[in-house]
């Protein structure tokens, strides 16, 4: 008799959503993480704790657009000790809400370090476990610049660089995608001299080419410094401080930058290493994310896996999305698997940037439709003070629908929500600039820039 019908290993995201899933469809459930506090990478150590963060050093950023709005400040300052223990809370606030959900539910947590040592039999320290599945949903780590390795103190990884005790004078950070731009506009905010150092020659890699360009103008105007196409050869500690060495990759020019922190942001990889999954065979892809098919489950009959840990967009709502698909499958109510092409991507930097489905320049050779609107002839983005950014749309030209979006400016990620669900209904460009938006809103530009892209639609 096993002890459980489901073992999930990890409680990120995708293990606890898969968890409270499994328990609501009636199996006896058991969630193990190394963490004491369920959450994962997500709650812990990512997207909270850079939101909470983002969040504190933007009313501080803010306080110097008072005077704009009639509010003197006669004196203010900040304590970076208590922003970093209200970010604690709030992590600490929601660890509390899945550990009272797993109770309810009736799922194990178990603190440690799981092991898997064969189809069913999972160990964590001296416990063995008999499980019908086993679920992996271990997720992700940072990924290291070869031979430098995290110290947490002057090479930090996102998690160290999220619980810096001081603001650094000077950061490097290696790598201009999400994660790299956030946390910059956190420290950029707080006083830090901010130096983005990027290998290609645009940031934000996969982002629109056009947005991204806009992005990079107004984090500039914010003070961030940018070496595009930029290749770091060497980092050295130097007392204190940081040496890094980089290379322009066209010229080949060399610059040497110092920092008293470098962040390295250059993507994750997996957590699938140290699980026993070798000794199983589990297949791997090339990159060392684990294959599964369309309901989650690997070449290994009863292991399946979900979220950061197999291929796809390492997202948090991506993860949760996989949960719910691979225990539909395995309470045989199998849904349709999640479409990776509506999975919606934010940048939580001011402005956001939001973006789905198409972008134009991967649209080569299609025949597309292209409306934008500037929030600079949005009456509420004047309003509030957010004109920066645009929204732009991208529709078939033969059909009219709705292929793709990509926004910039205040509130993006909301904004873009509509466009989202337009997109998985198959909404037509002229569906959507026939929809009532509330005046006035900074939704009006997501309608405006829809009619733009009908009306290119009716001059060809
Ligand atoms: C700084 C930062 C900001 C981010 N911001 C966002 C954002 O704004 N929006 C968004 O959608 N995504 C964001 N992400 C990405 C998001 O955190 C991940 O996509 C998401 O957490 C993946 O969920 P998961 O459940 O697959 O894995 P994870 O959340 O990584 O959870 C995996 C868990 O498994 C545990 N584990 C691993 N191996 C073992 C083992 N052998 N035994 C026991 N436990 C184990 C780990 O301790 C971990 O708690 C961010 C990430 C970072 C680092």
């Amino acid at each position: 008799m096993s002890d459980f019908d489901l073992v999930v290993i990890g409680a990120g995201p995708g293990g606890y959503v898969a968890a409270l899933r499994a328990a609501a469809a009636g199996m006896r459930v058991a969630c193990i993480d190394e963490r004491a506090t369920p959450g994962g990478t997500c709650l812990n150590v990512g997207c909270i704790p850079s939101k909470a963060l983002l969040s504190s050093s933007e009313h501080w950023a803010e306080l110097k657009s008072l005077a704009d709005h009639g509010i003197e400040t006669v004196t203010a300052s900040f304590d970076l000790a208590r922003m970093m223990a209200r970010k604690e809370r709030v992590i600490s606030d929601l660890n509390k809400g899945i550990a009272f959900l797993f109770k309810k539910a009736g799922v194990e947590f178990i603190h440690g370090r799981a092991n898997i040592t064969g189809p069913g039999r999972v160990t964590v320290g001296e416990r063995e476990i008999a499980t019908h599945h086993i679920l992996i949903a271990t997720g992700s780590e940072p990924a290291a610049l070869p031979g430098v390795p995290f110290d947490e103190k002057r090479v930090l990884s996102s998690t160290g660089a999220l619980s810096l005790e001081s603001v650094p004078d000077r950061l490097v950070i290696v790598g201009a995608g999400v994660i790299g731009l956030e946390i910059g506009q956190i420290w950029s905010r707080l006083g830090s001299q901010v130096t983005v150092v990027e290998y290609v020659d645009r940031i934000l890699p996969g982002i629109d080419g056009e947005i991204a360009k806009a992005a990079q103008r107004i984090f500039s105007r914010h003070g961030i410094g940018f070496k595009l196409n930029a290749a770091v050869k060497t980092v050295a500690a130097a007392g204190a401080t940081a040496r890094i060495e980089i290379e322009n990759r066209s010229s080949g020019a060399v610059e040497i930058l110092e920092a008293d922190a470098v962040l390295v942001a250059i993507g994750r990889r997996p957590r699938t290493g140290g699980l026993g999954l070798e000794s199983l065979g589990v297949k791997l892809d090339a990159k060392g994310f684990i294959a599964v098919d369309a309901q989650f489950r690997t070449s290994i009959p009863g292991i399946l896996a979900i979220g950061d840990a197999v291929p796809g967009p390492m997202l948090a709502h991506r993860a949760e999305e996989d949960a719910a698909a691979c225990i539909a499958a395995l309470a045989g109510d199998p849904h349709d698997a999640p479409d990776y092409g509506l999975v919606p991507g934010v940048v939580y930097t001011a402005p956001e940037i939001a973006a789905v489905g198409l972008a134009e320049d991967a649209a080569a050779g299609r025949s597309i439709l292209v409306g934008k609107s500037s929030f600079l002839a949005n009456g509420r983005a004047r309003a509030i003070g957010a004109t920066d950014g645009f929204v732009k749309v991208i529709g078939c030209a033969e059909t009219g629908r709705l292929l793709g979006a990509h926004i910039l400016g205040h509130g993006a990620g909301e904004l873009l929500q509509e466009l989202v669900l337009a997109l998985r209904l198959g909404a037509t460009l002229h569906d959507l600039a026939m929809t009532s938006h509330a005046h006035p809103g900074m939704g009006e530009a997501v309608k405006d820039a829809c009619h733009a892209a009908v009306a290119t639609q009716r001059q060809t």
